[in-house]
């Protein structure tokens, strides 16, 4: 049975009662059809109300293609054959003020920017329109805002009712029906006059302020985000905060806000590229100091040395400086978690580090490593600093003499 939809001509009674005359189920849920409802069921891209009927929680409302009933989808089952209901208010008024300045907003793009809406999506945290252009000017978006915002200011009076086929015949509506049989119709104080089945302020002033957050395009199409009333003012408090922390950090008006950050970018790629330049003087002093070291093996020599936890491609550069020499064959391991075994020899040396490098990988338990004859890596589990001394000089012994 149809259930009769007394938001259609109110929607500012929150609490009614009503008979319940059929008890069924919506994806696997309770739901109970009354004889009347003040709820609003999901649609026309509006999302449904949420509340209680006697004291049991509504979590959708939902309507049956079938009959049109009003499907009240219940968090736990209810036997009552009358029921009092209350609609969830902050939750109906944001919906009401955001489908409302969506009206309005719509009209404002026709008017100022040209733009038609194509299509809105609402939840409960995003609302979006997409219009049919792939881009407009700041001063389309400004004058949108202007003309929409001027809208609200004069609390013009919003109207819904079901016209007589020839009362609708002479309506020129924006958006044409895509429903069968009686069309509701809602005009915003003459400014925008559209078919729409959902829940509207009274008056534009309530809408509040109607804020264009951002758009973006989508092929042909913009889509902008935009909030009403007491999101926008979320949404400014929010902003506002981030601003006043930021300002309070880079000591500097919020208007100078992009070129401060713009200034600690340009400074952080400057240092960065000096952090580079003496991380590469450090690593080329530390190869000589190595070089120092080296151990003989015919015309070879050989540097080993293990680190206790160390950034992979610093020890990587220094495998590279080291065996820019002739004859050097480098055996480095990082210990950790996570160890690394990195070797490395001349292109003068005839030996295999990938074969080496397996030799070591076995010492430690891993398998997983490789490379090519002069340069091979390879780890990935724990291992100590020990351990990896003791892997390398397996891998050392390995080593074919040197020629
Ligand atoms: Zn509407």
């Amino acid at each position: 049975m149809t259930t009769e939809r007394l938001y259609y001509s109110d929607s500012y009674t929150l609490d009614f009662d009503a008979h319940v005359v059929e008890q069924t189920t919506y994806k696997q849920r309770p739901a109970l059809v009354l004889d009347r409802t003040y709820f609003y069921p999901e649609g026309g891209g509006q999302p449904s109300d949420t509340g209680v009927l006697n004291g049991v929680p509504v979590i959708d409302v939902q309507t049956r293609e079938t009959d049109r009933a009003v499907l009240h989808v219940l968090d736990g089952k209810l036997n009552d054959a009358r029921v009092e209901g209350r609609i969830e208010a902050a939750r109906r008024l944001d919906h009401m003020q955001h489908h409302s300045g969506q009206h309005v907003l719509s009209q404002a793009l026709s008017r100022a920017a040209q733009a038609e809406t194509l299509s809105v999506h609402m939840s409960a945290d995003k609302m979006t329109i997409d219009v049919n252009r792939p881009a407009l000017s700041l001063d389309e978006w400004l004058a949108v805002e202007e003309l929409a915002n001027r809208i609200v200011l004069e609390d013009r009076a919003v109207r819904a009712w079901f016209p007589e086929p020839d009362e609708l015949a002479r309506l020129a509506l924006r958006k044409l029906p895509d429903v069968q049989g009686k069309v509701r119709v809602v005009d915003v104080g003459g400014f925008d006059i559209t078919a729409c089945g959902g829940t509207h302020v009274a008056r534009t002033g309530e809408i509040g302020l109607i804020k264009i957050v951002r758009f973006e395009r989508r092929g042909e199409a913009t889509r902008l985000e935009f909030k009403c009333g007491g999101r926008a003012l979320r949404d400014y408090r929010d902003k506002n905060d981030v601003i006043n922390r930021l300002v309070s950090d880079m000591t500097v008006g919020y208007w100078e806000l992009p070129d401060a950050v713009k200034r600690v970018q340009d400074e952080n790629k400057t240092l960065r590229a000096e952090l580079k330049a003496v991380r590469e003087q450090l690593v080329e002093s530390e190869a000589q100091t190595l070089l120092q070291k080296a151990t003989a093996r015919g015309d070879w020599r050989i540097v080993t040395q293990v680190f206790d936890g160390r950034e992979v491609g610093e020890v990587k550069l220094l495998a590279q400086k080291l065996t820019a020499q002739p004859g050097m064959v480098a055996l480095l391991g990082i210990a950790g978690e996570k160890a690394q075994l990195l070797f490395g020899r001349a292109e003068n040396v005839e030996a295999d580090m990938s074969v080496l490098l397996k030799t070591a990988l076995s010492a430690i338990g891993s398998e997983r490593g490789g490379g090519r004859p002069n340069f091979a890596q390879g780890g990935g589990v724990p291992a100590t600093v020990t351990q990896l001394a003791e892997a390398i000089h397996q891998a050392e012994q390995a080593l074919p003499a040197g020629s």
